[in-house]
């Protein structure tokens, strides 16, 4: 296929890590075209992530782009545990480095990300996927593009920036031995459900049962996440909203602390708790940010944080290597990345485990469960646990 336009930066994928790539490109006035499979609704309706760490927040508001953020997201610095311990609520706010989260939902973030490149003059491509990667290792890498009524075309850059996640194109063009990718899957799935209904409680919730784990995140006045731990393979058309509210009153356990406000259910899937990271996180000139490069357990909700800083941390290596000739940034971007990455991954593994019970009913099941009983007594009783906690939980 002959290349038929040209760019600096090539950009695969229109999430949150491509999109702050894009913003910040062209803050610095830099030639980018952004290729996203999906439509534009499509991808400024996809309910995900919610909560934004401070570090983070303060990329976006450096950049320009928390204005609506600001407008419309909430501040929390306070999550609850319940189990049949009872109850306890840990300010985190006011424990660790007494920071909080804002809550924003991440499509309207996206929303906002893609109404500021546009203004900023950027080129986006809704509905055109990218089908293969060429020349990564030379000096002019470019992409084949397929838009949905099936015409072709290729665009040759400078640079490319993997930004579509695990299951996008520019992991798979990193030729075998380039990286090594590390995997785990946490035995544990979720059905992550969003409910048009305000939040029951005012802390994020966190339900630890025999039955399985159950939580509750505010999204807005009138939309809640709810998450119910259920067997890998379950098929989310096999829980009816009825079937829904009925496990989520047992796990939560309602009887005790109150009913849950109810309403319809706008989403339901199910999410396998995995983990990946990708070591190094760039071959050639092709650069991989955000779930491309590792993706994390929702566990903690590092991802979207995670993916904003890779992002932040290749604009600026790119725009060293472009404006001012200085490749140092771009050499060390994984290494800059990695430290990060795997401390995040190391507290969402923590996660998991504090509030999954075992797996199966294996001969040390009855172990298993006492020493989550354990872990969740030391934060409920001990300071040092608590900071630590707090720390992690809010801190990239
Ligand atoms: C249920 C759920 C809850 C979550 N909650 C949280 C939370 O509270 N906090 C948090 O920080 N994180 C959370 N996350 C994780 C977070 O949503 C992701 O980590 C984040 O979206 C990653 O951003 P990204 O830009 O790397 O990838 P994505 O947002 O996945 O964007 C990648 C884009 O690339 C596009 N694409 C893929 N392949 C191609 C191709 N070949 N050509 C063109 N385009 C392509 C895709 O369509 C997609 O739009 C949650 C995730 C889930 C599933």
């Amino acid at each position: 296929m002959p290349v038929s336009e040209r760019t600096r930066i090539l950009i695969v994928g229109a999430g949150p890590a491509g999109l702050v790539l894009g913003n910040l490109l062209r803050a610095a006035d830099i030639t980018c075209v952004i290729v996203e499979r999906q439509s534009r609704a499509h991808v400024e309706q996809r309910g995900r992530a919610g909560f934004l760490a401070p570090d983070v927040v303060r990329v976006l508001d450096e950049n320009g782009l928390a204005k609506g953020l600001h407008a419309a997201g909430q501040l929390h610095g306070t999550c609850a545990f319940r189990g049949e311990h009872g109850q306890f609520e840990l300010n985190y706010g006011e424990l660790g480095q007494r920071q909080v989260h804002t809550v924003y939902p991440q499509q309207q973030l996206v929303a906002d990300l893609i109404a500021e490149f546009l203004d900023r003059g950027g080129d986006i491509r809704f509905g055109t996927t990218v089908t293969a990667m060429h020349g990564l290792d030379g000096d002019s890498p470019s992409i084949d593009c397929r838009e949905t009524d099936g015409r072709t075309y290729r665009i040759s850059g400078e640079y490319a920036a993997g930004c579509d996640g695990q299951h996008g194109v520019a992991l798979r063009q990193m030729p075998a031995g380039a990286a090594q990718g590390f995997r785990r899957y946490h035995g544990v799935t979720w059905l992550a459900i969003l409910a048009q209904a305000p939040p029951s409680m005012t802390a994020v919730t966190y339900a630890v049962h025999d039955r399985g784990f159950a939580g509750h995140m505010a999204r807005s006045a009138t939309v809640t996440r709810y998450y119910l731990q259920v067997p890998r393979g379950e098929a989310p058309g096999d829980w009816s909203d009825a079937r829904i509210w009925d496990e989520l009153g047992t796990r939560m356990r309602t009887g005790e602390y109150g009913p849950l406000r109810e309403g319809p259910i706008l989403e339901r899937a199910t999410v396998d708790l995995s983990s990946a990271v990708s070591v190094p996180m760039q071959y050639g000139r092709l650069f991989l940010a955000g779930d491309a490069a590792g993706l994390i357990s929702p566990s903690a909700a590092k991802g979207a944080n995670l993916a904003i800083v890779t992002a932040r941390t290749l604009a600026v290596a790119l725009t060293d290597a472009l404006a001012r000739d200085d490749q140092r940034g771009l050499a060390r971007y994984s290494d800059a990345c990695l430290p990060r990455m795997w401390h995040a991954q190391e507290f969402s593994h923590w996660m998991v485990n504090l509030l999954h019970g075992p797996a199966a009913d294996g001969e040390d099941a009855a172990f298993m469960r006492l020493l989550q009983r354990a872990r969740l007594v030391s934060l409920r009783d001990l300071r040092s646990h608590q900071d630590y906690f707090a720390e992690n939980y809010v801190g990239i």
